[in-house]
């Protein structure tokens, strides 16, 4: 039972009657109650654990419940849970200083939302504002959030159903998707290596009604897939070409979650705006941001800043900021992601030679997708591009299949997606793995013989 002495009845029988959840029709959700979470797993009121390989909506980094996190949170709270965005207030501004220091090259001054579609709202009307220009180009293969704006920036199927309310002015590109390039990835390939496909698409739009392109550095829901070499190079060129501002999502591959604290690191490309959310308090308080280049914050000096919230710098949401940055930094979390990523690669490629199953692992640090395919040869794909129902089932027999192990895996399309929080330990990894070897072998028996 909770603090408030519910029973699991009593819970499932107040969600069914009075939760709205996200993204489902209603009337088919069991939400299964969940009674508490520590480190890399939770549980139900049953007993039942679970390895929690998704840290919950990729932003439990730090895991469930960290004592020090907790701890921090409580006396944030004791000493001021809200003061206006108007006042200064000193977990703001430690926060703000803190990602000025943290964060690649002269990223430098921070605002405050409540999460990842906030941040990116307020960077695309920065970016129109500063610049003067409507047009923003996003891409296909992309999740920004469900907000008017940052819905219609995401290519994601959620986006359909709602096109009435979608936000003009937004440019679609194509995805560097190396695996299944929409180009046939010639070599150099048009799209893949970024210049070319983007060039054209300027050609038509013409540069000067251009305000941003808007990337995830990594995709993640859409299938953790990974730019090639030089790709994030190339956009960062023909923006700065053509005056246009470029901004990268980094909700939820920033924070440690690629090996390294935030994911343009590996490429070393600066965007002028980068927005954060999830692992950057890893979840405990919602909260959001987005950091913007020198540039842009001496504009802001003598411009209006066109964007407010009450929550915006929440102080309390700020102090469990800082305190999850310190933490990460003190008990070497990314550190720890780097290694654990090295010893999941490694039984992934060997689960590959069992699993016929496997048709591709991408990944980094504890951000990998493992892509499912009927036959390696054809990459013929274990279920159709936004899947439903019995058609989605070869991926779903595998997810609950793990979960009726206790492993909490998730999957997009046919991408299923390993992200555990980055304190996971070696021995949770080979628990993970093992269960997988298990349940990989549902998917394997649709494969071509
Ligand atoms: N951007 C990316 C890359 C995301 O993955 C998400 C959420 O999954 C968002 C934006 C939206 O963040 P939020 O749900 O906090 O609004």
């Amino acid at each position: 039972t909770d603090s408030a002495g519910w029973s699991k009845e009593r819970i499932q029988q107040a969600d069914r009657d009075y939760v709205i959840h996200s993204w489902s029709t209603q009337g088919a959700v069991n939400a299964l109650p969940i009674a508490g979470g520590s480190g890399s797993w939770f549980w139900d009121y049953d007993g039942n654990r679970y390895l929690d390989f998704q840290s919950q909506l990729v932003n439990l980094n730090l895991g469930h419940q960290h004592p020090a996190l907790v701890a921090e949170i409580q006396r944030a709270a004791a000493r001021q849970c809200y003061i206006g965005p108007g006042f200064a207030d000193e977990a703001r501004a430690h926060l703000a200083e803190t990602l000025a220091r943290l964060a690649p090259g002269e990223l430098t001054m921070s605002f405050f939302t409540t999460g990842g579609a906030a941040a990116n709202e307020n960077a695309i009307r920065l970016a129109r504002h500063a610049t003067g220009r409507h047009k923003i180009i996003a891409r296909y293969r992309s999740y920004h959030g469900a907000t008017a704006g940052a819905l219609s920036l995401t290519g994601d199927p959620r986006r359909w159903g709602g096109e009435s309310a979608a936000m003009p002015g937004v440019v679609r590109m194509l995805d560097p998707y190396t695996y299944r390039c929409p180009a046939g990835h010639p070599d150099p390939c048009p799209v893949c290596t970024g210049r070319p496909h983007l060039e054209e698409l300027l050609r038509y739009e013409n540069p000067e009604t251009v305000a941003a392109v808007i990337v995830e550095t990594v995709t993640g829901t859409n299938g953790i897939i990974y730019p090639p070499d030089g790709y994030l190079h190339a956009l960062r060129e023909v923006c700065d070409e053509h005056g246009i501002l470029l901004i990268f999502d980094e909700v939820m591959a920033g924070f440690g979650r690629t090996g390294e604290w935030f994911a343009c690191q590996h490429w070393d490309v600066v965007p002028d705006i980068l927005t954060t959310a999830k692992g950057l308090n890893s979840g405990y308080v919602p909260l959001g941001a987005m950091i913007v280049s020198r540039d842009l914050g001496t504009w802001l000096r003598d411009h209006r800043f066109p964007g407010g919230l009450t929550y915006a710098g929440h102080p309390l949401a700020c102090a469990s900021g800082v305190a999850a940055l310190r933490i990460m930094a003190e008990e070497g979390v990314i550190d720890n992601a780097r290694e654990q990523g090295r010893l999941m690669d490694k039984r992934l490629r060997e689960l590959a030679e069992r699993h016929p199953s496997i048709g591709d692992i991408r990944g980094r640090g504890l951000f990998y997708g493992l892509e499912l395919v009927r036959d390696r040869t054809t990459r013929d794909p274990l279920v159709g591009f936004h899947a439903s129902g019995a058609d989605a089932a070869p991926m779903s027999e595998v997810t609950t299949a793990a979960m009726r192990r206790g492993l909490y895996l998730s999957a997009n399309n046919n991408v299923l997606r390993l992200t555990p929080p980055l304190v996971v330990t070696a021995e949770e990894i080979e628990t993970a793995m093992a269960i997988l070897d298990e349940v990989l072998t549902l998917a394997d028996a649709h494969t071509a013989p």
